[in-house]
């Protein structure tokens, strides 16, 4: 009987386990996969979450790891049309950190092992049960441990788990959420993706750029390694993408031009937004995607899973004392539904602006939008909305 199961590995999984550790709690954390997911998704890391991985003792490493955004520039045909500044964002870190997903789980799953845990690879939850005064999740095994090539111990071979309480942060097609028969709301956006990493030969240097251009946005972003992220706005999902292509959407559109040879990540994707009405369940609760996938163009998904699990983590923690959490529980899934509300509306609002549109009106609406970057109040109100305060 452990004190907490937590189901899914991924950013939110592994922070949540670091943070119930520091209490001094028995979890165990199931993750299907054989080893750590080596695609890197999530690049940004905003100011409130740093904060979160300061007390959970990770913040030195990944700042250490990381780019610090200070600013970012909107461009047009070539010519920096507005600039928004971090400087005014209050607290310690001014900045969007950059640190690509891959990198953050690998220095959270380390903190993790300092702290007494550890993930349980190749176990996919595949039945839950909340009765008893207790959770019991059935689990497929398969072996396998973080970093190994996967090795096949004892395939298909089941075991149960018991737990206190669980929590399901088993992202966006969670399996928990499934079991449990939770509704969700879900939206499909016409917009799509494709994304790559390439050696940064920009002098943009920790600047993000958003080429604001007829044919669609494209983004651009400081990695660490000399490496930038490129984000260009598709008319369809493209089901095989190739470096080449990617940089020919990037150079016809910005003009500038990147090494197809030095391309280190490459991915297409569609976008959509889930939302369950609640993130408590009997003694179960949902958290990170599992809860609430929103767009990536915003890049505040992680980092609202961040935020769910440290607001999440005293108040298993005086459940498991005896203590009656039922109001606080209810502000916690009402205050965290609310932010996943204003990240999706953040996120629509950034797709809405990267859409194509003819060329005059592009530069009607930029003239009409942008001027207010130039006045503190307006840029301190954006700069705030974009970093997450
Ligand atoms: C292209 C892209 C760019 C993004 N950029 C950003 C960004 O810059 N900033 C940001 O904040 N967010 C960004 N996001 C979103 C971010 O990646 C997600 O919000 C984040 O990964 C969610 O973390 P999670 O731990 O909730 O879920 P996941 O990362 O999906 O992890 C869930 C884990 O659960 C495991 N699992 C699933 N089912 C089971 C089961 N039955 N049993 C056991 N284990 C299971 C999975 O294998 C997985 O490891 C981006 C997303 C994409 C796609």
């Amino acid at each position: 009987m452990h004190d907490v199961a937590i189901v899914g590995a991924g950013p939110v999984g592994l922070l949540l386990g670091i943070l119930l550790r520091q209490r001094g709690l028995d979890v165990v954390i199931l993750e299907q996969r054989r080893r750590r997911s080596d695609h890197s998704r999530a690049i940004g890391i905003h100011p409130p979450a740093l904060a979160v991985l300061a007390e959970a003792g990770v913040a030195e490493k990944l700042i250490a790891s990381g780019v610090q955004i200070r600013e970012g520039v909107a461009r047009r045909s070539g010519r920096d049309i507005a600039t928004l500044d971090f400087g005014c964002v209050p607290g310690p870190h001014p900045y969007v950190l950059a640190v690509p997903q891959v990198l953050t789980e690998r220095i959270l799953e380390q903190q993790l092992h300092t702290l007494g845990g550890r993930v349980h690879y190749g176990r996919t939850a595949q039945r839950i049960d909340d009765g008893g005064g207790r959770v019991t999740l059935e689990v497929s095994r398969c072996g396998g441990t973080a970093g190994s090539a996967g090795s096949s111990t004892d395939p298909g071979r089941e075991k149960v788990y018991a737990a206190r309480l669980a929590v399901a942060a088993d992202g966006a097609r969670s399996t928990v959420r499934g079991l449990l028969k939770v509704p969700v709301a879900s939206r499909r956006y016409p917009d799509t993706y494709l994304m790559g990493d390439f050696a940064d030969n920009t002098s943009d240097g920790a600047t993000a750029v958003l080429y604001l251009e007829p044919e669609g946005i494209v983004e651009s972003f400081p990695l660490p390694g000399g490496l930038r992220r490129w984000v260009v706005r598709t008319r369809a999902l493209d089901p095989e993408p190739e470096p080449g292509r990617l940089a020919g959407l990037i150079s016809g559109r910005t003009g500038g031009t990147v090494d197809v040879a030095t391309n280190s990540m490459l991915s297409s994707f569609a976008v959509r937004s889930r939302r369950v009405r609640r993130m408590v369940h009997g003694r179960v609760a949902l958290i990170g995607d599992a809860a609430h996938e929103i767009s990536p163009i915003g890049g505040q998904g992680m980092n609202l899973g961040w935020l769910d699990a440290a607001a999440l983590a005293p108040i298993i923690s005086a459940a498991l004392q005896g203590q009656d959490t039922g109001e606080q529980l209810r502000v916690f899934d009402r205050s965290r539904r609310a932010a996943a509300a204003t990240a999706g509306w953040q996120a629509h609002l950034n797709m809405a602006l990267g859409r194509p549109l003819p060329p005059a009106v592009l530069d009607a609406r930029n003239s009409l939008l942008l001027p207010a970057l130039a006045i503190p109040g307006a840029a301190a109100v954006v700069a705030r909305r974009f970093t997450m305060h």
